[in-house]
């Protein structure tokens, strides 16, 4: 039997990081999660459930450490925001304030830092930044990671102006997905489709 997409108001479309993170896996994911309403595998939703445990237990050790090094001098944690403007929802670790009036996200992360900066976790910063400037009324113009397995160490991210347009323009390719019911394509990595929950369903 085919099972009919839901159909959305755009105006009650909010997005968290990771669902923005799934659709760039694949953006088929998307349509089967929100259209047909189709959850992934409950083990994997345990694992992400598990992950935020340690990203606020991480946090709250943290607690009484400002970051003074960078000029932070005050931080919010665990500040949970959602933007209507942007379609997004979302809990960021740190908010840090700096002496130019400046704000900035920080986010942890469970990793080791090797030598480069992961696509993924630059766009997580960019969707907290939106979200912080959405809430704040600030300009955001750097976010920093901050790596645990490597001694906390802290890495920074400046961004250019055309960063937050890309992320803008992926967002409305999701809202677009949900709000229309549309089918997307799908990865063109069909490496990701040998472990997908969905390869049974999915007509490549
Ligand atoms: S089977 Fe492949 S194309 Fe289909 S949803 Fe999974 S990853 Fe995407």
């Amino acid at each position: 039997m085919e099972i009919s997409p839901i159909v959305q108001n755009e105006n009650n479309i909010f997005l968290t990081p990771s669902e923005i993170m799934e659709y760039l896996f694949c953006p088929r994911f998307i349509y089967f999660i929100h259209c047909l309403n189709i959850p992934q595998h409950e083990e994997q939703r345990y694992k992400v459930l598990m992950g935020r445990e340690v990203h606020k237990k991480k946090s709250k050790m943290n607690k009484d450490y400002l970051r003074e090094k960078i000029g932070c001098i005050k931080r919010e944690l665990l500040v949970y925001m959602v933007s209507e403007r942007y379609h997004l929802k979302g809990e960021v670790d740190e908010i840090l304030f700096f002496k130019d009036n400046t704000i900035a996200p920080l986010d942890y992360k469970f990793t080791e830092y090797k030598e480069r900066l992961y696509r993924t976790h630059k766009i997580q910063s960019i969707l907290y930044s939106l979200l912080i400037m959405d809430n704040y009324g600030s300009q955001v113009k750097r976010g920093f990671l901050c790596y645990v397995r490597s001694k906390n160490l802290l890495k920074e991210i400046v961004f250019k102006d055309g960063d937050f347009e890309k992320i803008n323009d992926i967002i409305k390719e999701i809202v677009f997905i949900i709000q229309k019911g549309y089918f997307p394509k799908g990865t063109h990595y069909k490496n990701k489709c040998v472990d997908c929950c969905y390869k049974n369903i999915c007509t490549k």
